[in-house]
């Protein structure tokens, strides 16, 4: 179970996704400037506000730009905010800017196929440059993993989250995960490999882990 919520740290309502797992665990990771918290059992909010202001100082939740990257009212896509328009909400088109959906259902849908396009594009365009051969590629719901390559199977996963932001970013990722080709770890020929395809790869992949739009 995954739920979002909106916790005042510090004077900032800052984005914390909770999600109640199995195994006994309490972990906060950051991602896109969101908390994402995983414990056990059933939690209070307070509870959790206590356990962050423990955790993280008042500097760190600063750097924090948490927003929701789908509202009632717009979507972020590629780094771009557009106007949402849900059809079944009773919205309606007013530029053809605008992100149209029928319903829930469908935004869902579009956002899928749109990021699996994107994405795929995108490793596809760096295997030819890398020297790499074709990886399959899934977008799952990776909380703050952002993406993982299963070398052994030759399968990249990106986390679903990624299309709220820029290609620049996308690209950083992907770049990272077909890097794990030649490097299993991430050492400084790791990196190395990273630097040569995406200069700025440090402060881009800051960026996705903050939040910051551009
Ligand atoms: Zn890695």
């Amino acid at each position: 179970m995954e739920k979002l919520e909106i916790i005042n740290l510090y004077g900032k309502d800052v984005v914390v996704n909770v999600r109640i797992a199995k195994a006994r665990t309490y972990k906060v990771s950051i991602a896109y400037g969101h908390l994402y918290v995983t414990r056990t059992e059933r939690y209070s909010l307070n509870e959790i506000r206590d356990f962050l202001l423990r955790l993280l100082n008042e500097k760190k939740v600063e750097k924090l730009h948490s927003e929701l990257f789908v509202t009632d009212s717009y979507i972020d896509i590629l780094g771009q905010r557009k106007r949402l328009v849900n059809l079944s909400k009773g919205q309606v088109r007013t530029s053809s800017d605008d992100f149209v959906v029928i319903n829930d259902k469908d935004l869902e849908k579009k956002l899928k196929s749109l990021t699996k396009d994107i994405v795929t594009s995108r490793v596809r365009h760096f295997e030819q440059l890398m020297n790499i051969p074709e990886h399959t590629v899934k977008i799952t719901n990776m909380r703050a993993a952002l993406g993982k390559n299963y070398y052994l199977k030759r399968l990249i996963t990106i986390d679903k989250n990624v299309i709220h932001f820029s290609l620049e970013e996308i690209d950083a990722l992907v770049i990272h995960e077909l890097a794990h080709y030649y490097q299993h770890n991430h050492s400084k020929d790791f990196y190395n490999i990273i630097l040569t395809y995406c200069p700025n790869y440090r402060k881009i992949i800051k960026k996705l882990i903050y939040g910051e739009r551009v």
